[in-house]
């Protein structure tokens, strides 16, 4: 048998309630492993153990059947956890314990989940390669002179390397399914609205959304299940109605129509990449799906679409880090003083960099020449997909230009890191469900992913496709050796 650690949810879940495991070796078996394994991955920011062996205690008097029973997953450090430091990976919250619990994870806790820790990530969820966190970069668990990607870098290493069953990030313009095509494991983010966003550190509001990176498409689904659905504190979260999406996935995809779309096959795009997609479509056309080529004409504006509003809502939400309201406060005699100090200290390069070109693209005079102009061009995007959806029911596309870079290789160059969400910006910026799924690796031995886009709040046809190709295939069954 596999090593425990190395479980699924839907696997642990079956050994969990026929008996053949209890709650206890499997918490054992992950928290071994995150002693083994954490020096070279560096995924948690908090590891929770006394918490956790707490938590079992607690579930012995609970229902055992709830879908994620003494389940020991991961949690990215910008969801607010009751009780538990939450960080952002940024100094300014380096102490912060939140008197609150986000609505992610109170529906995780009504579900049996055990919270093993907090992940590391850029800070504030502002980055692809989780260097720009305030205190260490989390590796990649296939080569660990890799970036494991970002912003939810610990979350999917920690996945990848068996230190967890399953894990929550967070996807602003890539950050979920970036790092799980980096780490070799599935990532998903929801269509926006579909999660609530309650208790999720803001970054960029109108893109920010909450999603499941899982070792298979039917554990996303898992996850998904429980943390979707409407919820009164956040109110952009949708009253739309939650299906099972572990039910759906089963369904038959014979006879859907997959688009590619032209513009996501440019220069720059690796050649091992390009080839495991291109694999992937043959495998989909076998299973009987329609392969037509697409246009989604705009998607060249869509980086620096992105990084106008993104940096415009950054700016605006991390007004609120003052050194009076939350975490870290500096040293100083006068109040003004105070607050710049305390912003001076408190915030890395990376997320200043993102204020000032906020507070820029929104000041008089300047913002109709770019915030207006990107919230206009955003249209113009989100129309391309509405367009192609007419014909197509998946739109196909790599996740990433390029598989895992080496750390330090673009640190110095924020534009080439900017440019490593290029397939994956759009679909924030449109607002519907992406997810990614292992497809291939590189000569080097690094893992790829294709990334399958749908129509808004149509998770079950991404799902349905993700699920039908990985059981056709069997890249997702190779594990990172550590
Ligand atoms: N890498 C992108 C950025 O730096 C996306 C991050 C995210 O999705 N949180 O903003």
């Amino acid at each position: 048998m596999e090593e425990l650690y190395q479980l699924g949810i839907k696997e642990a879940s079956e050994l969990l309630s026929s008996g053949e495991i209890s709650p206890e070796e499997l918490l054992e078996a992950v928290l071994k492993r995150i002693d083994e394994v954490e020096d070279k991955v560096k995924a948690f920011v908090t590891v929770t153990k006394d918490e956790a062996y707490k938590r079992l205690e607690e579930l012995k008097s609970a229902d055992s059947t709830t879908p994620l029973y003494a389940i020991p997953l991961a949690i990215k450090d910008n969801i607010c956890i009751k009780g538990v430091r939450t960080t952002c990976s940024s100094k300014i919250l380096e102490n912060f314990i939140p008197p609150y619990e986000s609505t992610v994870t109170e529906r995780l806790n009504n579900k049996g989940y055990v919270l093993v820790g907090k992940t590391n990530l850029d800070e504030f969820a502002m980055g692809s390669s989780t260097e720009n966190s305030g205190f260490f970069t989390t590796r990649n668990p296939w080569n660990t002179d890799c970036v494991p990607g970002g912003s939810s870098g610990g979350s999917a290493a920690a996945v990848a390397a068996g230190e967890c069953i399953g894990a929550i990030g967070s996807d602003t313009g890539g950050s979920i399914r970036q790092p799980a095509a980096f780490c070799g494991v599935v990532g998903m983010k929801p269509t926006y609205g579909r999660v609530s966003r309650y208790g999720l550190v803001a970054f960029a509001s109108s893109l920010d959304q909450i999603g499941p990176i899982t070792k298979s498409v039917y554990d996303a689904a898992v996850l998904l299940n429980v943390i979707s659905g409407h919820d009164h504190r956040d109110s952009t979260s949708a009253p739309v109605e939650v299906p099972d999406y572990t039910e759906t996935l089963k369904e038959n995809i014979k006879g859907l129509r997959l688009g590619v779309p032209k513009e996501y096959f440019i220069e720059g795009l690796d050649r091992e990449v390009e080839d495991s997609v291109k694999e992937a479509l043959k495998v989909l056309q076998e299973l009987g799906c329609v392969v037509k080529e697409i246009s989604l004409p705009h998607t060249g504006y869509a980086v620096a679409t992105y990084y106008i509003l993104a940096t415009s809502e950054a700016s605006s939400n991390l007004a609120r880090y003052d050194g009076v309201k939350y975490g870290f406060r500096a040293e100083s005699k006068e109040l003004l003083q105070m607050y710049q100090e305390t912003r001076a200290q408190g915030f890395g390069a990376e997320v200043k960099r993102r204020i000032m070109l906020g507070t820029y693209a929104l000041s008089a005079g300047y913002y109709d020449a770019y915030y207006r102009k990107a919230q206009q061009v955003r249209t113009l995007i989100k129309n391309d997909f509405d367009e192609a959806f007419k014909e197509v029911d998946i739109i196909v596309t790599p996740t990433t230009p390029t598989p895992a870079f080496r750390i330090g290789e673009k640190v110095s160059d924020p534009l080439q890191m900017y440019l490593n969400d290029i397939f994956t910006i759009s679909v924030n910026l449109a607002g519907g469900p992406a997810i990614s799924v292992p497809c291939g690796f590189s000569s080097e031995g690094l893992p790829i992913g294709v990334q399958f886009i749908g129509r808004h709040f149509d998770e079950e046809t991404v799902l349905k496709v993700a699920y039908n190709y990985e059981r056709a295939t069997e890249w997702h069954k190779r594990r990172a050796e550590l």
